[in-house]
């Protein structure tokens, strides 16, 4: 047996993942699994994007580039702040690398010591954790309570601040929560911030993705203190339908940009070049095909919110942004007979075929996670399926 180091035996595996081996497994046996699982768009990447990344390699750009990025893809992130968030990142403030989870990635090896402490709000992205773990950091929960949105409040946070807390991690538009945090929400958070000085990490990648009258702030744009204070993370996977394509970024502090791009320049070398190009197009050309990808997202969550919320058992707030609902489904559980949120997932794979994804991963064992990044149709038969489970098993 192969002695593995520690920080890897630590490591918790994905729990979407056991879900979607058994989805997986149940439709090689030939059954008609519903998966509502994804995190990414159904869309394809645009056309104009694919059509500029095709080009640069005919052209030959297809070498090292610098290990922050190419110089006019910041061009093109610095233009996109300004448009945006009417906010300035000089180029030294602004890194690419492989997606935005590899940012979040970096950015945790490059802030924590040993024992150093990050806040993370609950429900969180299932990466926040280990990533933090894996730099030596310690999460540290604060509850956004399903009555306040699954937000954290302000007095939360100056409560869970200790001398050794370095950061609190903000998700705005929330995965899995899909909610938001407004102006005054954030001011207040980030006024806790300035006073007990934490770094703020705020995870922009659902930006784009923003329903009915609800608008996006980054805290960063709030005010020049603020700015200081916040390192933003952000990416093209969810708002140019890019997952594969593997560009994030970060912005904010140089000397913070300076020892991520260090450390990169050590393990990645360069964001690939050709997504890099490809990404030059995505935000210098038109934002039509995000807006078409956007307004397609809100009509499924319009049409499927309404049917979802009359499941029994289920509550469920409606979701501003992102492409997830994440009803507290506690009631439903007990309904059919299950003693936990956990097995009622497993036994609605297993009956009615539907895969969904736990709450209990993401920190919120009452909750169930359905991305609405698939068909209408396809929708509509998972909640007809839900309903008919359990309306035979209750
Ligand atoms: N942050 C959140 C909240 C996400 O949901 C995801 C993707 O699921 C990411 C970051 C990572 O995005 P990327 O594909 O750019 O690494």
């Amino acid at each position: 047996e192969i002695k593995l180091a520690q920080r890897v035996k630590a490591l918790t595996p994905s729990t979407t993942l056991a879900i979607t081996a058994k989805a997986a497994e149940l439709k090689s046996l030939g059954h008609d699994v519903i998966g509502l699982g994804a995190g990414e768009p159904d869309f394809n990447t645009p056309q104009h994007i694919i059509d500029a990344a095709v080009q640069s390699m005919n052209e030959g750009y297809t070498k090292y580039t610098p290990s922050a990025g190419l110089p006019a893809l910041k061009k093109a992130i610095q233009e996109k702040f300004m448009k945006d968030q009417g906010i300035e990142y000089k180029p030294n403030e602004i890194i690419v690398v492989n997606g935005a989870k590899h940012a979040l990635f970096t950015l945790f090896q490059v802030l924590l010591d040993e024992g150093d402490e990050v806040i993370i709000p609950t429900p969180y992205w299932v990466s926040y954790p280990e990533q933090v773990k894996l730099a030596g950091g310690v999460p540290v929960y604060i509850e956004g309570q399903e009555i306040n949105d699954y937000k954290i409040t302000p007095e939360q946070l100056n409560l869970a601040v200790t001398e050794k807390t370095r950061a609190v991690i903000i998700n705005s538009p929330s995965n899995p929560t899909g909610m938001i945090y407004s102006k005054e929400e954030l001011e207040a958070i980030g006024n806790v911030c300035l006073e007990r000085n934490i770094l703020i990490v705020s995870d922009e990648i659902y930006e784009k993705l923003i329903y009915g009258e609800n608008k996006h702030i980054s805290i960063a744009e709030i005010s020049p203190q603020l700015k200081e204070q916040t390192i933003i993370i952000n990416g093209v996977s969810k708002s140019h339908a890019m997952t594969g394509w593997r560009i994030g970024y970060a912005a904010g502090n140089k000397d913070v940009i300076t020892a991520m791009t260090n450390l990169a320049s050590h393990s990645t070398s360069n964001p690939t070049t050709t997504a890099q190009y490809g990404t030059i197009a995505a935000y210098n050309g038109t934002e039509e095909t995000v807006e078409q990808m956007r307004r397609a997202f809100e009509e499924r969550l319009n049409i499927i919110y309404e049917q979802l919320i009359y499941i029994e058992g289920f509550s469920c707030i409606k979701p501003q942004g992102a492409f997830y609902l994440f009803p507290n489904v506690k009631k439903a559980a007990e309904l059919t007979g299950f003693k936990t949120v956990d097995q009622f997932v497993e036994g609605l794979l297993e009956d009615a075929k539907v895969a969904v994804i736990p709450g209990s991963g993401f920190g919120a064992s009452e909750n169930i996670r359905l991305s609405y990044a698939t068909s209408l149709d396809t929708l509509e038969e998972a909640i007809k399926r839900i309903k008919e489970f359990i309306g035979t098993r209750k």
